[in-house]
């Protein structure tokens, strides 16, 4: 592939911490429609990845490109604004909103208080709340108040107010934490769902869910990228067996 191909071109990058080198020269591509899922032992550098990729933590060295655009460059907004969309573990739901409430309030509207008022009873932004709400199984939820939620809806929920932003890479760190086996599932059948014309960066420890939606899978330790490539593939690999099983 060229570099064109690639959605998320993420080259040689590094970032330290007081002298310790958190991210160690990593190198990773993502394609369009591609869900990448980062695995790795506690400390591997996992999350610090996704931090720099958002620009709330900034390399040391190295590039980050998604598209046209060096987002290393780039403000945390200017980022979002880009289309980089990014869900931490703890749900960010408004919990005295309705889910309706929660999805209007994350609909892109300018930046006028006059657009906003002008946008709230838009049809297209109702259509497009309903169209959310289908894909997060929430269709039938959209009066209630979000704190009546199940741990897994709110998750959803919050995966819905990236997604009526349209990002083109979304990013989730461990989404199916404290999930039941039903709400995996129906995880691994909502990102399949979404990768119509965007990609997911998702960081995971449950591997059956891994095996679910991974098309391909980085492997990082220590700050570096220790494997890649199909799930059958990194399971196999000597250098996986002996992080994940030698100690
Ligand atoms: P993972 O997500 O794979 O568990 P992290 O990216 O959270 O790993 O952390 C990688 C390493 O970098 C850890 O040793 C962690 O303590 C360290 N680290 C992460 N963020 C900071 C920070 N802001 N300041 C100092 N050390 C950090």
């Amino acid at each position: 592939s060229t570099h064109q191909d690639f959605l998320l071109s993420v080259e040689a990058l590094s970032v330290s911490f007081d002298g310790f080198k958190a991210v160690d020269d990593v190198s990773l591509y993502v394609e369009p429609n591609e869900i990448r899922v980062i695995i790795g032992p506690n400390g591997a550098g996992k999350t610090t990845v996704l931090d720099l990729i958002c620009g709330k933590t900034r390399a040391t060295s190295g590039s980050i490109r998604f598209r046209d655009k060096e987002l290393t460059r780039m403000s945390e907004n200017g980022i979002v604004e880009a289309g980089v969309g990014r869900k931490f573990q703890n749900p960010s739901i408004y919990d005295d909103l309705t889910v309706f409430e929660n999805l209007e309030i994350s609909y892109p509207r300018g930046r006028s208080v006059l657009g906003a008022l002008l946008f709230r009873r838009d049809r297209a932004v109702r259509e497009r709340i309903e169209e959310i709400a289908e894909t997060i199984f929430l269709a039938d939820q959209l009066a209630e108040r979000a704190e009546y939620l199940s741990h897994g809806q709110k998750q959803w929920l919050e995966i819905g107010m990236l997604l009526i932003q349209d990002p083109e890479l979304l990013m989730l760190d461990e989404p199916v934490a404290g999930m039941s086996v039903s709400e995996r599932r129906k995880t691994a059948e909502l990102l399949n769902k979404i990768i119509v014309g965007r990609s997911v960066l998702v960081i995971e420890h449950d591997m059956k869910f891994v095996e679910d939606i991974a098309h391909r899978v980085t492997v990082l330790h220590q700050g570096k990228v220790l494997s890649e490539g199909s799930m059958e593939h990194v399971k196999t690999d000597p250098k996986v067996v002996e992080v994940y099983l030698g100690h």
